[in-house]
């Protein structure tokens, strides 16, 4: 999957600069960067749900094989759904709207919700969960999907450390199933230990390829004082205007 001198820009604004680069298939890629360095922004232009104002992006893959899973915060979950119900929309597009939901189909969601150490709350209303079960919601989810390529941003934010540690196991199981994942990420030890590639962004790519190559201090720090220089109101791009 390759990025080719994608500009995103929220109203002239660009939150992503000229960025390019080679996801590498079947691999765990994390993507780092100062708040605002356009992260979410990346992921949500791979799912396809910005338009670029340039460049674009190949995913090779089709747009049903992708999951994303957003950052809780932007997640709504005051809707009544109990677990089980929440875990089987994972595999929406299998049942179709009319469609019921074969026995297959519940043991499957039985099998992911046990997966992610959720047993015991299949009926449980989501609203009612903590954050770290919820998340593990999201991932028993994602596990109905059969997914190839997986968006994660911010998976671990907030998350107690056995949840952290439960759904880390999950992204290495996907990563020798074969899946592509890429995730947002905050802790460099983590990145180093879990994740082979890292894309460094700030607003700008700064550094993209293997994690002992970027993440090194020199990089850290020029993506710092790039954040620094950030002004909000003076980063107009002209060059990338296009009518939307
Ligand atoms: P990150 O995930 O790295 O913190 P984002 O991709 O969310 O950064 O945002 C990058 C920049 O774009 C930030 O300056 C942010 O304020 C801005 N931005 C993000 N979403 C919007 C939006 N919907 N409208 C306007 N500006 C946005
Ligand atoms: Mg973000």
């Amino acid at each position: 999957m390759s990025i080719d001198n994608l500009t995103v820009s929220y109203r002239q604004h660009p939150a992503l600069h000229h960025i390019s680069g080679q996801f590498a298939r079947g691999a765990l890629t994390a993507v780092i960067g100062p708040n605002g360095s356009g992260k979410s922004t990346l992921l949500k232009s791979i799912m396809g749900l910005l338009k670029p104002s340039g460049g674009q992006v190949h995913t090779h893959t089709a747009r049903e094989r992708i999951a994303y899973l957003p950052q809780l915060t932007e997640i709504d979950r005051s809707f009544p759904l109990q677990v089980r119900d929440c875990v089987l929309l994972g595999c929406w597009s299998a049942v179709g709207v009319f469609g019921g939901v074969s026995a297959a189909m519940l043991a499957r969601a039985d099998a992911a919700i046990h997966t992610v150490g959720l047993e015991g709350f299949e009926q449980r209303a989501v609203g009612s969960l903590s954050s770290g079960q919820f998340q593990r919601v999201l991932f028993a989810r994602l596990l109905m999907q059969e997914a190839e390529l997986i968006l994660l941003d911010e998976p671990f934010n907030a998350m107690d450390s056995r949840t952290t540690a439960t759904l880390l196991d999950l992204i290495h199981q996907w990563k020798t199933e074969g899946r592509t994942v890429i995730a947002v990420l905050h802790d460099d030890a983590q990145v180093r230990q879990h994740f082979a590639h890292t894309v460094l962004l700030a607003r700008e790519l700064v550094a993209w390829g293997p994690t002992p190559q970027v993440l090194t201090e020199p990089n850290l720090q020029r993506a710092r004082a790039l954040a620094e220089a950030w002004d909000d109101n003076a980063d107009i791009c002209h060059a990338d205007e296009v009518a939307a």
